[in-house]
């Protein structure tokens, strides 16, 4: 099947089943036209008098976009106006028209072309995505001088087609018409890419960065192009087809009992209550936690507000930065992580001699203790914020008590001094430790004593326990939280927490997924801080599952020789309560040794 098989982004969910419609152009063929002196002045007034009317054209789409997508959507209709009236490049067009004595269409051509080389070679993922745009309105602008209209093949679209691109403008997408055209498969773009969002919003699945498409598909070709996967399948069989809608329904079915937990609460069958928290490492995923009703933030990653910056962020920033997350979950505790810079996150401002092994060095909370300037900014922004709110501390990669004691110590020092300077903030804050190091888990007794809370962070917990480079592909088979080695380790932190009576959560990428969700409850976990996006279906594992069995398998998943067999032996318990089928349509859970022949 493979050579049947493409694969890209999967940047719309949903199946499209249809004949293949391919559109191999982007820029019209412009011919090379000179004009007599005399006319160019004609020439700059036809350029204006095109980007008047393109302008008028574009506000429609936005109107149109609208109604079909939503407002935030149609804005990116204001970029591409902002681009088509950029007075620099239009300034550039009208040079070359006078100078050089070309056609408006062949100036224009000539311009958005060197444009177009210039923001493809920065290598900006931001540009590129831009990239799009530019071609939609140079389209646009080139074929309205050229008296061309590009729309006759939209409107020529009467049966299931899916249309394949080299890329798809913003303009293009936002004029498709759902009925008949049941996908998307473009060359370029991704998931950010405005054509992208506008083929979400409207419903329209959607697989971009899919090399090769115009090439491989021939028009009029059947294919099923699976939007969650990001797959193309050319040619399918029957049974093929039958698969694909199927797992659609699946889907569907359960997006339909997702939004249903949205609002039960989170309780196994057995009455544990489990409290889901929301991991959020920028401020646009506020928003998605809230909406899925994250009861607080267990993990605020605070490292972008230096990545992308030239300067280390002031106090005032970052005290109004954590208030207004303190602010969007009144009620509910947010935890600040306190800076985890070094290691693989290495921000511009934040200058740090490079290192022979930089996950073994100078990292996270051994640069803030070391740089006292950096880390009591951060101190005295989140005691400022906590006057507004539930505002925790957590400090990362910990791997001796005496962190937790110069960091108390820190705290207690600022909160003095803001007393001092006469600065609203908090007297103290609830200081905590984060659980990523095997050093860290075999002293949680001790420092479950002395923190306020814990948390692991089951990624690197990974990395460091089975010494497995958490960014290193070629050893990505390797890198199992699910490992008995961390399950152990896991255990030990979580009967700490509870005998020194303080709460323990896990914060690692791992409690977002429900295989793992189950494990870590049956663990003795009753908190769990989950990406975004994760949050309705880890809810609608517990609100299946009973702890009791939970804790069976965890007992069992202690015992294991290997992570496979973990994952085998907690396929088979899940399976006992929810339908692995649909909670997992698309194959993604872990999968064991066993999983596919045991058929759950
Ligand atoms: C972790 O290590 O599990 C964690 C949550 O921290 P980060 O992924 O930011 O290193
Ligand atoms: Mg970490």
């Amino acid at each position: 099947m493979s050579d049947r098989q493409l694969k890209g982004i999967g940047v719309s969910p949903g199946i499209g089943v249809g004949a293949a419609i391919v559109v191999r152009w982007t820029m019209p063929e412009v011919p090379h036209r000179v004009v007599p002196r005399s006319q160019v002045e004609k020439e700059v007034r036809r350029l204006r008098a095109a980007v008047r009317d393109v302008k008028r054209f574009l506000q429609a789409m936005k109107a149109k976009a609208e109604d079909r997508a939503g407002v935030d959507e149609a804005r990116i209709f204001d970029a591409q106006i902002l681009m088509l009236e950029d007075k620099e490049f239009l300034a550039g067009v009208a040079n070359l028209i006078r100078e050089n004595l070309l056609a408006a269409e062949k100036a224009y051509e000539f311009k958005a072309l060197e444009v177009r080389d210039m923001w493809a070679a920065t290598g900006s993922p931001r540009l590129k995505d831009r990239l799009a745009d530019l071609s939609g309105v140079a389209v646009r602008v080139i074929e309205h001088l050229m008296h061309r209209g590009s729309d006759e093949l939209w409107e020529a679209i009467s049966q299931p087609t899916v249309v394949v691109a080299k890329e798809l403008s913003p303009g293009l997408t936002v004029q498709l018409d759902r009925e008949h055209v049941v996908g998307l498969v473009s060359e370029e773009g991704t998931r950010t890419s405005h054509a992208a969002i506008l083929a979400h919003s409207i419903g329209i699945p959607a697989v971009f960065g899919v090399a090769g498409a115009i090439e491989r598909i021939e028009p009029g070709t059947m294919v099923v192009m699976d939007g969650t996967r990001g797959t193309v399948l050319l040619q399918p069989t029957p049974h093929e087809i039958a698969e694909a809608q199927a797992r659609e329904l699946r889907r569907r079915e359960l997006a339909l009992q997702l939004e249903e937990v949205m609002d039960q609460p989170s309780v196994t069958t057995d009455g544990v209550r489990i409290v889901l928290r929301g991991n959020v490492d920028l401020p646009d995923e506020i928003k998605p936690a809230q909406d899925h009703r994250a009861e607080g933030v267990g993990l605020l990653r605070t490292e972008f507000l230096i990545t992308g910056h030239t300067e280390l962020p002031t106090e005032d920033e970052q005290a109004e930065y954590f208030r207004r997350v303190a602010e969007a979950f009144r009620g509910h505790p947010v935890v600040v992580r306190t800076y985890d810079l070094g290691g693989d996150k290495l921000p511009a401002p934040f200058r740090a001699p490079s290192e022979v092994n930089p996950q073994l060095g100078w990292r996270a909370i051994r640069v803030c203790l070391d740089r006292p300037d950096i880390f009591r900014t951060q101190v005295r922004a989140a005691l400022r914020a906590a006057q507004h709110g539930d505002v925790w501390l957590m400090i990362p990669l910990v791997t001796r008590l005496d962190e937790l004691d110069r960091t108390r110590a820190l705290v207690a020092e600022q909160a003095a001094q803001l007393a001092r300077e006469g600065i609203a903030a908090a007297t103290s804050l609830p200081v905590g430790v984060m659980v990523e190091t095997p050093a860290a888990a075999v002293m949680a007794d001790r420092l479950a004593a002395e923190a306020d809370f814990l948390s692991v962070g089951t990624n690197d917990l990974t990395q460091y326990t089975l010494v497995v480079d958490r960014g290193n592909a070629r050893l990505a088979d390797r890198f199992t939280p699910h490992d008995p080695s961390v399950l152990r380790l896991l255990k030990i932190v979580a009967d700490a927490a509870r005998q020194a009576g303080k709460p323990a959560s896990v914060c690692g990428e791992m409690a977002s997924e429900p295989l793992s969700a189950f494990l870590l409850i049956g663990l003795g976990y009753v908190t769990l801080s989950v990406a975004p996006p994760a949050l309705p279906l880890v809810k609608w594992t517990v609100r299946q599952v009973s702890a009791a069995r939970a804790r069976v398998a965890a007992e069992q998943a202690l015992a294991a020789r290997t992570a496979a067999d973990v994952l085998d032996l907690l396929r088979l318990a899940l399976a006992e309560a929810v339908d692995l089928k649909l909670l997992d349509p698309d194959g993604r859970l872990p999968a064991g040794r066993r999983a596919a022949s045991l058929n759950v």
